[in-house]
């Protein structure tokens, strides 16, 4: 039998976590021959920590077979201690009357904080994927804030805009979706970020030929991707959570047990390529074995392209440039 791994996951008793917690716990996640032990972390009130416990105690109820240890705790230190993966979903939402800019500081310093212990403290070849919004620069945030572990370890969540862009082109064209490969979701997790079907082919047919409607892809598809969690919280009441907590388990899933040679996207530290400077956490197209992700490159990137991807660019270093302060 493997030895168990540990895993981290912040904000385990919100509604991300809620979806993803027991997933993890059945193997969906790492495979149904890995034992799992979960570190959960909450934030110290009260209130979030009577929930973890009842969350824990619904966890106890499954008598997962792969459950095995369960650690609750308000100190990331204990959280993240030897931690092979860790989900970073705990993030300030936004209030009443708050400025993006306040959002932006507030998540900074819970990410600087986790960053650094996850410095200290984590296994050095930690996985650690960012949900918590805005996901990308909290990310950045957390990757700087860890100057002794690998940068290519941080990486942040566009998997759920990657399969959404995925489940509107399968309705669109009566296709299956497991029959559509290669679909590129560039830039911020957030509405500016640019889905991209120049290179997908649905069951080997070239995508924009197969649609043939440039019109529906440019005035319809790209903002219906792009504005999907928007109308999951008006229509459900509330923000999406089992597709994040789903998109999160696909994420991982695929990083630790590669893709044989699909692509998917991934937020990541950029390596100059693209045109997106070194450093920021930009979605991009890549395939993963043997535990690493490597990127797709030398795709042609056209006019219309590059000003969709200068476009989200520009957004993610507007927030990078809102907290280059704290981050010294
Ligand atoms: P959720 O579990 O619904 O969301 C958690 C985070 O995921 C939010 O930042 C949310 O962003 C983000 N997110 C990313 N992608 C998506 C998506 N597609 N759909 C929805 N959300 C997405 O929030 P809850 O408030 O239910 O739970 C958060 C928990 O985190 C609380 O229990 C809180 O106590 C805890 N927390 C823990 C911290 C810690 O562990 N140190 C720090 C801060 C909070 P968005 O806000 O944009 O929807």
């Amino acid at each position: 039998a493997k030895a168990p791994v540990r895993v981290a996951v912040t904000g385990a008793a919100g509604q991300i976590g809620y979806a993803l917690l027991f997933r993890i716990a059945s193997g969906e996640m790492l495979g149904k021959d890995q034992p799992v032990i979960l570190q959960m972390l909450e934030l110290p009130m009260e209130k979030a920590q009577q929930a973890l416990k009842g969350v824990m105690m619904e966890l106890e109820d499954c008598a997962f077979p792969l459950l095995a240890g369960m650690v609750g705790t308000d100190d990331p230190r204990v959280a993240f201690k030897d931690a092979d993966y860790a989900l970073l979903v705990g993030a300030r939402p936004r209030g009443p009357g708050m400025e993006r800019k306040d959002l932006l500081m507030e998540n900074a310093k819970i990410f600087i904080e986790q960053g650094k212990a996850l410095n200290d403290v984590a296994a050095r070849n930690i996985k650690v994927l960012v949900v918590g919004n805005p996901a990308n620069t909290n990310a950045y945030i957390a990757m700087k804030s860890a100057p002794s572990l690998p940068k290519e370890n941080f990486t942040a969540m566009l998997r759920l805009d990657h399969n959404r862009a995925l489940s509107q082109l399968a309705t669109k064209t009566g296709k299956p979706v497991d029959s559509i490969e290669k679909m590129v979701v560039w830039g911020n997790h957030s509405p500016t970020m640019y889905p991209d079907y120049r290179f997908t082919t649905i069951a080997g047919q070239a995508a924009p030929a197969l649609v043939n409607d440039e019109a529906w892809y440019k005035n319809e598809y790209i903002p219906k991707v792009g504005k999907r969690g928007a109308a999951i919280i008006e229509a459900r009441g509330l923000s999406s959570a089992a597709s994040a907590a789903n998109a999160a388990i696909d994420h991982m899933r695929d990083w630790a047990l590669g893709t044989n040679g699909k692509w998917v996207t991934m937020g990541i530290p950029s390596d100059g390529s693209y045109g997106i400077p070194q450093d920021v956490i930009y979605g991009v197209p890549v395939t993963c074995a043997n535990g690493k992700y490597e990127r797709i490159t030398g795709l042609e990137i056209d006019a219309f392209s590059r000003e969709k991807m200068d476009f989200t660019l520009n957004e993610l270093k507007e927030e990078q440039d809102g907290v280059k302060a704290l981050l010294g």
